[in-house]
């Protein structure tokens, strides 16, 4: 069958609109709109067939829908007028009617070089809406999705979060890194947790929460540590990598200067922020993924005072023997029980006094300190404990550093041209 054949066929199902008729068709050329195709197409017909029959009428499979591209280009740049946005994506939820009447038309013409109608719909709204606003279509990673809902007779918006790279470091002790719900109640509200519904009164994470807020507009934040110290260990030193999932934010361009400014005026003296910076969702998982390498500072109290060579000579063996750390018991409730085994890479004595000793340890991510120290009962071999002697034990712990593994995936793309 020839294409004037399919075209005529087409026709015959009902009036048609330029559009519809030169989607039919999409696949057998390039460089023409649907509309400028069907219209061509429409015009040859008309030479040898009768014209009446072939002047346009309101369109029965979009049920003039592509006379409306308009009417729905305004209701988007209204939807997304609330937004600050670079680039965007538009997709199209059609309708059960529309549906029904393209697979008609497939079927009654036999056409077999169709386009379908939400991806005209799709790239005709899209051209409109950047020439109107200046903003890009984006295929791969748009700021907003638009949704244009055919059956709802709406448009939706799906505007996607932005991502803030930085570095905290926790400067008090006895603060989680996220909300701690107070087990009794679950955060309802109880009276043993005062009904504040949380075991701790503030955590890392809270501290940060209400400055990002402010100034993105956004709805919410997810805050994705790079591990996390315990909630009696400061973080000290240049501190520990985090990223901030902020959902739909009204903006996406804000100084991160003042943010950070912002966030530290927030918490007091309870944390410090530094670094911030815009990166790609890719940061999530580089951050969490990471078994970095740590320095810690040990306070550490020894039952027994022990000279200051043998304290040395101890920490000279624990860099170079393997550390053998079954899960330690504080944690054996939630963490699977089995044998870890990890190297301290330098353990250095800073200072020392009787019984009490303050040491700089560098290891790698994963190994539990309190426990190379004190030995937990046998279950980490060796530790300080086994190799001096006498029972010692973590007064204070601050972790110094987190090393950072790659930072490869820390950027924005298109910040990357
Ligand atoms: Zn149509
Ligand atoms: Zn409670």
């Amino acid at each position: 069958m020839n294409l004037l054949d399919v075209a005529a066929k087409v026709l015959d199902q009902g009036p048609i609109c330029d559009n519809c008729l030169g989607r039919q068709f999409a696949k057998l050329s390039t460089g023409l709109s649907n509309k400028e195709r069907g219209a061509a197409i429409r015009t040859v017909l008309a030479m040898f067939r009768d014209q009446e029959m072939y002047k346009a009428k309101k369109c029965w499979v979009c049920n003039g829908l592509f006379d409306a591209l308009d009417v729905w280009t305004q209701r988007a740049i209204n939807a997304l007028s609330d937004y600050e946005y670079d680039t965007f994506l538009v997709g199209t939820k059609v309708s059960g009617l529309v549906a029904e009447n393209e697979e008609i038309l497939w079927a009654e013409s036999g056409t077999t070089h169709a386009e379908p109608l939400k991806s005209e719909l799709n790239r005709e709204v899209g051209k409109l809406i950047q020439s109107q606003t200046g903003k890009e279509v984006n295929f791969e990673r748009p700021d907003i999705v638009v949704t244009l809902d055919l059956a709802e007779n709406k448009v939706k918006l799906q505007v996607n979060p932005i991502f803030i790279y930085g570095k905290y470091r926790k400067l008090i002790r006895g603060i989680p890194q996220t909300i701690w719900f107070c087990p009794q109640c679950e955060g309802r509200g109880c009276e043993s947790c005062k009904y504040t519904g949380k075991m701790y009164q503030t955590s890392i994470a809270e501290l940060i929460t209400p400055p990002v807020i402010k100034l993105s507009g956004g709805r919410g934040v997810v805050f994705h540590g790079a591990g996390r110290e315990d909630i009696d260990a400061r973080m000290l030193g240049t501190g520990r990598p985090f990223v901030l999932e902020v959902k739909e934010p009204m903006r996406r361009h804000f100084d991160l200067v003042k943010l950070r400014d912002e966030i530290n005026k927030h918490a007091k003296d309870k944390i410090k922020v530094r670094n911030l910076k815009f990166v790609d969702k890719e940061a999530v998982e580089a951050v969490k993924s990471g078994y970095a390498d740590k320095v810690y500072r040990f306070g550490i109290i020894f039952k027994k005072a022990i000279p200051r060579e043998k304290l040395e000579a101890a920490l000279d063996k624990l860099t170079k023997t393997a550390i053998k750390q079954r899960t330690p018991l504080r944690v054996a409730h939630r963490r699977a029980d089995k044998i870890r085994i990890k190297r301290v890479r330098s353990a250095t004595l800073k200072a020392m006094s009787n019984n009490r000793a303050t040491i700089y340890i560098e290891c790698e991510g994963g190994l539990y300190g309190k426990e190379l120290i004190s030995g937990d009962n046998g279950r980490t071999k060796p530790s300080l404990s086994e190799l001096v002697g006498t029972d010692a034990q973590v007064l204070e712990l601050d972790v110094m550093e987190v090393k950072e593994a790659s930072h490869a995936r820390l950027t924005r793309n298109k910040e990357k041209k």
